[in-house]
């Protein structure tokens, strides 16, 4: 019997792999949805999604685990509104590589200088030429900020940080190079979706194929038996017992380490505060990036403008990313108060309606500290999967789950 710890991506996808082979096996899951971190949240007529994430459609486990079209996609239009001072600058990533328009449109746009739109344009380049999986395997030894010196500080304020600070959850953007290259090479390459009804819809498509009876609803693992250097069984809150011969821990990198122990890196917080809108307060699909190191708010996006189907009929509802594990209501109306100043809105114009905090979001993934699977066998029988022996994305974890699938096969 194989016990994985944890229906996050990784966890489905492990399990999804173990039940085409006809291995046996159970998923425990603690909470009652599966997903993780990756969800949603339905109430009123709203979608709140637990934190803002993308899904990327060039990522290889995505086109091999999901339907997309199942998921009735909301496509991002490729690009952003960068805010600074005032001013707002559009980028547009052109659609494609014979799209005059939006490129002659960037080209001249005087958000980002000459200088750093041909160095942006260099890195793309070299970028471009290279195979995405491989970038990965490429020498982890710089941050992103020592990779981005040379850039002025206005495309590092206007851009990169409010942008990629956003996606990898790092205002400082200390997160190693190599991910920011792979990151960045799948932004110029893929399209950026939500599902029409929310996140929550992507782990619900996965455990949809799973056999009826193994998946376990609300049922935490909260020991680990061992005997001879080696896992035997796992012990449930209720106090259940259920002996294994592998187990997979797909369950965050805390988690691991109460269980049997692990080396825990430091995490990054985020949060989301949603607000609502009678009026639309920007027509365009694109993330809005405010420049500033100091600024509560690190982008926003009016999601509705993606999926009008995330409020009620006639609402408008903006999500706020803010890198903060709490957000006492000062952030809120903070926040609300950059937003109001961004678009130029008369103060009442945004109702706050909800904020999801998410104090554990995604370890820190300073360079040399991205783990590897060569961390994922802590002992014979037992497997870390995820993206606590991944990159933190949804591509990190899915492969993960794949992997320990096909090693668990291999090595049974
Ligand atoms: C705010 C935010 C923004 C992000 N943005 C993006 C993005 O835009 N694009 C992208 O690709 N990635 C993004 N990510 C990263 C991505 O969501 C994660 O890397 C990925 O979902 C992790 O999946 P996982 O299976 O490794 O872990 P998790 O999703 O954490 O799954 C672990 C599961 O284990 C369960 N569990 C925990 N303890 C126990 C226990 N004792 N017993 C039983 N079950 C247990 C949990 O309930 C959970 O379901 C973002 C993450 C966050 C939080």
């Amino acid at each position: 019997m194989i016990v994985i710890v944890g229906a996050g991506l990784s966890g489905l996808v492990c399990a999804l792999e173990l039940a085409r082979a006809g291995a046996p096996f159970v998923l425990m899951e603690k909470n009652a949805r599966v997903g993780g971190r990756l969800g949603s949240i339905y109430e009123d007529g709203y979608t709140f999604d637990l934190g803002f994430q993308v899904l990327l459609d060039n990522y290889p486990a995505v086109r091999a685990y999901l339907d997309i079209d199942a998921l009735s996609p909301r496509y991002f239009e490729p690009g952003a509104l960068m805010w600074d001072a005032g001013r707002t600058f559009t980028f547009r990533r052109p659609k494609m590589w014979t799209d005059f328009r939006s490129a002659l449109q960037t080209a001249v746009d005087p958000g980002v200088s000459w200088g750093d739109k041909l160095r942006l344009g260099m890195i793309a380049a070299g970028l471009l030429a290279r195979n995405d999986e491989g970038i990965l395997d490429e020498a982890d030894a710089v941050s992103t900020k020592t990779y981005l010196e040379g850039f002025s500080d206005a495309a590092l304020e206007r851009f990169f940080r409010p942008f990629f600070g956003g996606v990898l959850l790092d205002n400082e953007l200390e997160t190693s190079a190599t991910l920011f290259r792979y990151y960045f090479k799948k932004f110029l390459t893929g399209r950026t979706l939500v599902p029409r009804f929310g996140l929550q819809a992507i782990p619900d498509q996965l455990v949809g194929h799973l056999p009826g009876g193994a998946l376990r609803l609300e049922s935490e693992v909260t020991a680990v038996a061992f005997e001879g250097g080696k896992a035997t069984a796992v012990r449930l809150a209720s106090g259940e017992e259920i002996k294994l011969d592998h187990l997979v821990l797909a369950c965050p990198e805390p988690v691991t380490a109460k269980l049997i122990g692990a080396r825990v890196r430091e995490a990054h917080p985020a949060a989301v505060i949603y607000f609502r809108a009678e009026q639309s307060i920007y027509p365009e699909k694109l993330l809005v990036l405010q420049a500033g190191h100091r600024k509560l708010v690190r982008n926003l996006v009016q999601i509705t403008n993606i999926s009008p189907d995330y409020a009620p009929p006639g609402a408008h509802l903006i999500s706020a990313t803010v890198l903060r594990a709490r957000v006492p209501p000062s952030d809120v109306a903070a926040a609300e108060q950059e937003i109001n100043h961004i678009f130029k809105l008369k103060p009442g114009t945004l109702s706050h309606v909800r904020t999801v905090e998410i104090p554990y979001a995604v370890p820190a993934q300073a360079p040399g500290n991205v783990f590897t699977q060569k961390f994922a066998k802590p002992f014979p029988n037992v497997w870390r999967c995820g993206d606590q022996v991944s990159h933190a994305s949804f591509q990190g974890a899915m492969e993960s789950g794949a992997v320990t699938a096909g090693t668990i096969l291999h090595d049974a």
